[in-house]
């Protein structure tokens, strides 16, 4: 590990890397650098069942809508499908890319870095694969889209009775393993790993 300036006094020191320490500046006792520990294993486990609940997601019914003994059943890709019908092109790309394209990229980018990570080598292009997920995670939103069809459910509970489906449960779950897939993730752990080479 490198040389690491204490954001409080400015001493300069070198923080150990063991997992799971943590470096307190030895002039002002302030923290230095915090090592995650597992910090491959544990987003690597995120991740995966990331796309075990996003297999879920998709394949399971979004939304059930009854009135008046009239059924109607919606996936998520249906439902994208029928946004595109009805000409709403622009919502249903949006739709598309933060809810489905977006987070599955970022989880399958995250298992294409880290599964080799975890055997000792690296794949090809996995430097710029992780700078591109780093940088696009400011983009996946699906928690505002959840509360968005939260907010439409609530307006529509007046006109007919809804019924969410088990892939909104799977959506919910997944946004969660999603930031914790991001947050015990250590970049510069994960940025010296990339760059031994063999
Ligand atoms: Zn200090």
């Amino acid at each position: 590990m490198g040389v690491v300036a204490c954001h409080t006094c400015d001493l300069l020191t070198r923080p150990s890397d063991a997992a799971g320490t943590t470096s307190l500046c030895p002039r002002c006792g302030a923290v230095v650098h915090r090592q995650k520990s597992n910090s491959i294993d544990r987003p690597l486990a995120f991740a995966l069942s990331g796309l075990i609940l996003f297999a879920i997601a998709l394949t399971h019914p979004f939304l059930a809508m009854k009135s008046g003994g009239f059924v109607q059943e919606t996936t998520l890709l249906t439902g994208i499908f029928e946004l595109w019908k009805q000409h709403l092109y622009g919502l249903g790309a949006l739709v598309l890319l933060t809810c489905a394209l977006i987070p599955l990229a970022q989880l399958t980018g995250l298992l294409y870095i880290l599964v080799p990570l975890r055997l000792n080598a690296s794949a090809p292009g996995s430097v710029t694969i992780f700078r591109t997920i780093l940088h696009v995670n400011s983009w996946a939103m699906m928690e505002v889209f959840l509360i968005g069809i939260l907010v439409a459910l609530v307006k529509l509970a007046k006109m007919a009775t809804i019924v969410p489906g088990t892939a909104v449960m799977a959506l919910g779950l997944l946004t969660v393993v999603t930031t914790a897939a991001m947050a015990t993730l250590d970049p510069p752990l994960i940025w010296r790993r990339l760059d031994r080479r063999p």
